[in-house]
């Protein structure tokens, strides 16, 4: 049987069909020709078929610099790479079945990004060779927004944006359990605004909430080590984890958190301790040993800031946790 046929009649409706898809759709033949580029494909990306076909540039309708798209990847049999190219995607070990991956792509001619559900499917001959693969896209931008939104409510602090006291309980257990394996220290630091209740009460509530912002993006700005996480506690407390540091670390990091806050100049004129708004800050540092807990450590940061406090406030206090 002759390899090329002739655009039979029904060959000629299917490609119509294809073309008048409501879902965007465009097939690459097995040297990554773009064969069809149907017209709710034109409409996602604001690139025309007479632009792309019988050329391998489809990836300018995604992205604003060369690189494959999922139905390169098949066709090329590289399907390995998709963990480096997609955000999230199916197992390469299934592609006999398609690959399935999603990204934010660029989306250059109609300037704006967009969340995009991908699916690639390979079409084969009879004889088992790969003849095309049709990929296949959904805007599923509304929905990522709207699941990034809920993630972000379920693990920020609204006020100040700082992750909240949940997402400090979630990774202090995870960085206890990770420092007691490796036995690496683990360093927390436990903030607190001095004479918050009187700011308060001389400036009022709006204004304290306006101070608790600024202090939370000043402290968030000294906290930049990727391991590093700082959270609001509740009220006007905060609290920084900061894995693999010591004590030294700790104290470092606190005093830049100190003199940062100092340097926003807030003014305070009912604090007794200067004329602007100020910190104390507890360190503790350990590493951890069985018989020790995550919530130990947090009491001995505690008890550093309590330290802190009766020392006269706007000022540092470090303990090192040993093993009891
Ligand atoms: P100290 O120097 O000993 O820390 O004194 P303090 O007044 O800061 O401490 P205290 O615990 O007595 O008061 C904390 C105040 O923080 C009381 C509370 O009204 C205020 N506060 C807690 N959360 C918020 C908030 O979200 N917004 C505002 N504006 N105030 C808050
Ligand atoms: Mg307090
Ligand atoms: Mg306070």
């Amino acid at each position: 049987m002759a390899k090329s046929r002739p655009a039979s009649k029904e060959h000629s409706f299917a490609v119509r069909l294809m073309q008048h898809l409501v879902v965007p759709t465009f097939v690459l033949d097995a040297e990554r020709r773009v064969i069809i580029w149907n017209k709710a494909c034109e409409r996602l990306t604001g690139v025309t078929a007479t632009e792309l076909l019988g050329t391998t540039e489809h990836w300018r309708a995604f992205y604003d610099s060369p690189r494959y798209c999922l139905a390169d990847l098949l066709a090329l049999g590289q399907t390995d790479q998709i963990g480096a190219l997609y955000v999230s995607h199916s197992q390469p070990g299934e592609s006999a079945f398609g690959l399935r991956a999603e990204n934010w792509c660029v989306m250059p001619q109609v300037k704006k990004r967009l969340y995009l559900a991908i699916d690639a499917g390979p079409i084969y001959d009879e004889d088992g060779v790969l003849m095309a693969v049709v990929e296949t896209l959904r805007d599923n931008t509304e929905q990522k927004l709207a699941q990034m939104a809920l993630h972000s409510l379920a693990v920020r602090d609204s006020l100040t944006g700082l992750a909240n006291r949940r997402s400090f309980d979630e990774r202090l257990g995870a960085d206890w359990l990770h420092a007691q394996r490796e036995q690496t220290p683990l360093s927390l630091l436990v903030v607190d605004v001095d004479h918050f209740k009187l700011y308060n009460d001389t400036y009022g509530h709006q204004k304290g909430d306006a101070c608790l912002k600024a202090v939370a993006a000043a402290l968030g700005e000294q906290v930049f080590r990727p391991a590093d996480l700082a959270a609001r506690y509740g009220g006007e407390e905060f609290v920084v984890i900061m894995p693999t540091t010591d004590l030294d670390g700790a104290i470092h990091v606190a005093e830049r958190i100190r003199e940062a806050v100092m340097d926003l100049a807030l003014p305070h004129s009912a604090s007794r301790t200067a004329d602007r708004v100020t910190l104390s800050i507890g360190a503790a540092s350990v590493v951890p040993s069985s018989d020790q807990s995550a919530e130990d450590l947090v009491a001995a940061a505690d008890a550093a800031l309590y330290r802190a406090k009766h020392s006269g406030r706007n000022r540092v206090m470090g303990a090192e946790m040993v093993a009891a």
